[in-house]
C-alpha cells in the first residue's frame, strides 16, 4: 500500500487502526497530532513540527466527551468541520480521523486510564476527571493510530507532562515532542474557546499574557520569591473587573508541585474565567 498522496477523512476507529496497520507493515513513520478541531495556526504549527519527523502525518478531529465535566461546554465547543478539513489539507495532513459520533466509546466502556499524580493539581484540581477523560482518550488513539511520534502544545502545559507521564508509565512506543504556544499578534494564546470572547471580553483576556510578562519580568531582573510573583500576577488580573481567577500558580516544571523560591526550572501557569469563558496561559521560567 502506497503513501496516501491525496488526504483521506477516516471516519471509523475500524478503519484508521486497518490503515495504520498497513502503513506500519510497509515501514512507515507515523505522526500524529490529536486536537478537538475548530483548528487554527496553534494546531497547524502542530502540525509542521510532526511533519518535519514523519513520513504519514495524521490529525484526529474528535471532541471527547468524557473530558468534559457535566457543567462544560461539551455541546456548545465550537466546531467547523469544513474549514478543520481546509486547513489540514493545506498543512499537508494525510489521515484525517474524524470519527463519526458514538463510534469511539461502548456505550458500557469501563476501563479508564488514571494518571494519578500530576493529574490532581491547576486545572485538575477545578475539573475532576478531566485528564482521566484526556488520558483516555490519546491511549485510545494511539491504539488506533499507531504514531511514531506525536505532537502536543505546550498550550496545555498540564496535558503535556500528563502525556508524556503516561507514555513513559505505560510504555507506550510513542516519541512525544511539544510544540511551543502560538500566539495572536497581541499575545492572546490562540484557542479554540477564544471564539466565545465578546469584543470588549477579548480586549479584557489580554490580562492573562499581561501577567505572564509581569512575572517573567519579576524573575529576570532576579525575583525568586513565587508569592510575590503570584502576588504581581494577581493585581494585574485584579484590574479587570470581568475577570475570574480560578487558579495561578508557580510549580515545579517536571512534578507540577508548588514551589515557595524558584531554584530549578518552574512552571507559571493561570486559568482565568473572563465572563463564562474560562482561558488559560503559562510560561515556563527557566532557572
Ligand atoms: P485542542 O484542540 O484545544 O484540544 O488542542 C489540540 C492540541 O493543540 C493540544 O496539544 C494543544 O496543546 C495544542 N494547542 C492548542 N492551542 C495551541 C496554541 N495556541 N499553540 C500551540 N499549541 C496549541
Amino acid at each position: 500500500m502506497d503513501k496516501p498522496t491525496k488526504m483521506e477523512i477516516i471516519r471509523t476507529p475500524a478503519t484508521i487502526q486497518q490503515r495504520a496497520l498497513a502503513l506500519k507493515r510497509e515501514g512507515r513513520v507515523i505522526g500524529f497530532v490529536p486536537t478537538m478541531g475548530f483548528l487554527h495556526a496553534g494546531h497547524v504549527s502542530l502540525m509542521r513540527l510532526a511533519r518535519t519527523r514523519c513520513d504519514v502525518l495524521a490529525v484526529s478531529i474528535f471532541v471527547n466527551p468524557t473530558q468534559f465535566g457535566p457543567n462544560e461546554d461539551l455541546e456548545a465547543y465550537p466546531r467547523d468541520f469544513a474549514q478543520d478539513e481546509i486547513l489540514c489539507a493545506q498543512a499537508g495532513v494525510d489521515l484525517l480521523f474524524y470519527p463519526e459520533s458514538g463510534t469511539m466509546y461502548a456505550a458500557d466502556a469501563s476501563v479508564w486510564v488514571d494518571e494519578a499524580s500530576l493529574s490532581t493539581v491547576l486545572c485538575g484540581a477545578s475539573r475532576i476527571g478531566h485528564f482521566r477523560g484526556v488520558c483516555t482518550v490519546v491511549a485510545k488513539l494511539f491504539n488506533l493510530v499507531l504514531p511514531d511520534l506525536a505532537v502536543f502544545g505546550e498550550k496545555d502545559a498540564q496535558q503535556l507532562r500528563i502525556i508524556e507521564r503516561m507514555v513513559r508509565d505505560l510504555n507506550f512506543p510513542v516519541e512525544i515532542l511539544r510544540g511551543a504556544i502560538v500566539r495572536e499578534a497581541d499575545g492572546l494564546a490562540m484557542s479554540s474557546r477564544n471564539k466565545y470572547l465578546a469584543s470588549l471580553q477579548r480586549k479584557d483576556a489580554l490580562c492573562l499574557r499581561r501577567s505572564l510578562d509581569c512575572a517573567v519580568h519579576l524573575f529576570a531582573t532576579g525575583e525568586r520569591d513565587a508569592g510575590v510573583l503570584r502576588q504581581a500576577m494577581v493585581e494585574i488580573i485584579g484590574q479587570i473587573p470581568s475577570a475570574r481567577i480560578d487558579y495561578i500558580e508557580i510549580v515545579d516544571d517536571m512534578t507540577l508541585a508548588s514551589v515557595e523560591r524558584i531554584e530549578r526550572t518552574a512552571l507559571v501557569a493561570l486559568a482565568v474565567k473572563i465572563g463564562s469563558t474560562r482561558l488559560i496561559d503559562n510560561d515556563v521560567l527557566r532557572a
